[in-house]
């Protein structure tokens, strides 16, 4: 057996959501299984959504019953809901198999479903205005986990997504392998078959990793959490900042760019007398334009733990404003589920909070 399939293991079984087609075909030689078996149960896992082993009913009893023992179907399942009366928003929190729990969203657009989903348990970048890095990271979550946040609100809507961004609790270039599975898997056209161009990864900014994904070729689109654009604002905010220069993001977005030809989203999450002066938006110009990006404003979600404060509705206006006078393409993130606990992690952090006192 292949390295990788040792590794996929949790308690000991192996991870077979993890897995590829391939792998999964590996698996069931060495097993002395037809190889048209393994296509059969990754149909099952990637495309029927089955939650257990059992309803593999092509399968034999004894084939079922040989999967149960050597594998985990990993399987989030639902410790709370919260729904949208304003436009049909859900952020469901989910317990892991380890009983760890993270938070996915669902939201309708006109064009179709998206998905927003955590690829971490916690995050270990210390964003001041992040509600997710408070305690800090946790662990990892593995492909089959952050797959599975997408197939149980799949399951839960009966409905097909047709977009998804990871852009809940973690940062997914510092948990770069399982992303990168996890991408695989969920663009494989004999699974969900979602296209690479309707999936987002946003990234702090781990420039090495940025530049490795440009790499891979993929056509997916790379959003990046900017917040200021001097170096000397974004090390007030976020820490990795004092890892790399804004000078080191540019280039690295630049190469991506020529590596795959995609254009860069830039977000930027205004913040009252922080970053939306004019200024501000001036300098963001200057980043933004060489490179074509495209700028998503996010006005600051305040935290209970934190103390920033959203610019008021006039002061985002005019900072959209002063960034298409630079001919910058710019939008003002529509915000959805405004009713419930909208900020990254803050449902998992009042769970948490209940749970300890
Ligand atoms: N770690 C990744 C992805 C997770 S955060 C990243 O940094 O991009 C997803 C986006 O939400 C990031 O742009 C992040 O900076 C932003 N964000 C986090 N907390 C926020 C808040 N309270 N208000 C507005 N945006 C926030």
């Amino acid at each position: 057996m292949n390295e990788e399939l040792q590794i996929r293991r949790i308690n000991d079984k192996i991870d077979i959501k993890s897995l590829t087609l391939e792998e999964v075909k590996e698996l069931l030689a060495g097993w002395g299984e037809k190889s048209f078996r393994a296509g059969q149960i990754y149909d099952w896992i990637h495309k029927k959504l089955v939650r257990s082993f059992d309803e593999m009913s092509n399968l034999s009893v004894a084939l079922r019953e040989k999967l149960a023992r050597e594998c985990i179907l990993v399987t989030l399942s639902q410790e709370r809901l919260q729904e949208s009366k304003l436009d049909g928003t859900k952020k469901a929190l989910f317990a892991l198999p380890d009983r760890n729990m993270v938070e996915s969203v669902w939201m309708k657009y006109e064009h179709g479903n998206s998905v927003c989903i955590s690829s971490q348990v916690g995050c270990a970048m210390g964003c001041r205005f992040c509600a997710s890095t408070i305690d800090g990271k946790v662990r990892d979550l593995t492909p089959s986990e952050m797959l599975d946040q997408i197939y149980a609100l799949t399951l839960m809507n009966g409905e097909r997504v047709s977009n998804v961004v990871v852009m809940g609790t973690g940062e997914p270039l510092d948990n770069y392998d399982n992303i990168l599975r996890f991408i695989r898997l969920l663009t494989d056209e004999n699974g969900l078959n979602i296209s690479q161009r309707n999936l987002t990864v946003s990234t702090c900014g781990i420039v090495p990793n940025i530049r490795r994904l440009a790499d891979e070729k993929l056509q997916i689109t790379l959003a990046l959490s900017l917040h200021a654009a001097t170096d000397e604002k974004r090390r007030e905010i976020m820490p990795i900042a004092n890892k790399y220069s804004i000078r080191e993001l540019m280039d690295a977005c630049a190469y991506y760019h020529e590596q795959t030809g995609r254009r860069i989203t830039f977000e930027y999450s205004l913040i009252a007398g922080v970053n939306d002066r004019g200024e501000d938006a001036k300098n963001l110009a200057h980043l933004a334009g060489p490179l074509n990006s495209h700028i998503n404003l996010i006005p600051v979600n305040p935290v209970r733990e934190r103390s920033f404060k959203q610019p008021d509705h006039s002061a985002v206006l005019a900072f959209k404003n002063k960034l298409e006078k630079y001919h910058i393409n710019v939008t003002i993130r529509r915000e959805l589920g405004r009713d419930i606990d909208g900020a990254c992690g803050q449902l998992r952090r009042s769970y948490k909070l209940e749970n300890e006192t």
